[in-house]
C-alpha cells in the first residue's frame, strides 16, 4: 500500500520515516521524496497489513499522511497509443502490447505527474 506523507523539518525534529521504522519495525520502502529545509514529501510503500500501524505512527508524529489506492489512470477512449508516456515515465509503467496498444502496470506508479505533462490528449489522471 502506498501512503502520501507530508511532514515539518522544524529544528529539533527528528527523521521522521527512520523514526517509524524504529519505533514499528517496519521496513518501508520510499519511492519517491522531495525534501527541503523546512518541509518533506514523500511516497512510501510499505505491506497492506501494516499500512494502518504506519500510518498512524506517522500521524502521531505530527505528519499528514494519504492512503494511495490507486496510481495512474488510463482513459482508454482518450488514448491514442502514441508512446509519448512510455518514455517519459520513470518507473516503466506503461508499454505497448503485441497490437501496439498502450497497457500499463499501474501497481509501478509513483505519482510523480510526468507522464500527465507528456500525453497530447489528456488521457491520463492521478487520485485526487
Ligand atoms: S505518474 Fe510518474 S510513475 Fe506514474 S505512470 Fe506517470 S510518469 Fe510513471
Ligand atoms: S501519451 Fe497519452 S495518448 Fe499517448 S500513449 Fe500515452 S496515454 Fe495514450
Amino acid at each position: 500500500m502506498k501512503l502520501l506523507v507530508n511532514f515539518s523539518r522544524g529544528k529539533g525534529r527528528k527523521p521522521i520515516i527512520a523514526q517509524v521504522v524504529r519505533d514499528t519495525g517496519v521496513l518501508i520502502n520510499v519511492e519517491r521524496a522531495v525534501i527541503d529545509s523546512s518541509e518533506g514529501e514523500a511516497l512510501i510503500d510499505v505491506p497492506d497489513d501494516q499500512c494502518r500501524l504506519v500510518s498512524d505512527t506517522m500521524i502521531n508524529l505530527g505528519a499528514r499522511v494519504r492512503i494511495l489506492e490507486r496510481g495512474v489512470t488510463l482513459n482508454e477512449s482518450e488514448c491514442v497509443d502514441c508512446g509519448a508516456c512510455i518514455s517519459i515515465c520513470p518507473r516503466e509503467v506503461f508499454s505497448f502490447n503485441a497490437d501496439y496498444k498502450l497497457q500499463l502496470v499501474e501497481e509501478r506508479c509513483v505519482l510523480c505527474g510526468k507522464c500527465l505533462e507528456a500525453c497530447p490528449h489528456n488521457a491520463l489522471t492521478l487520485p485526487v
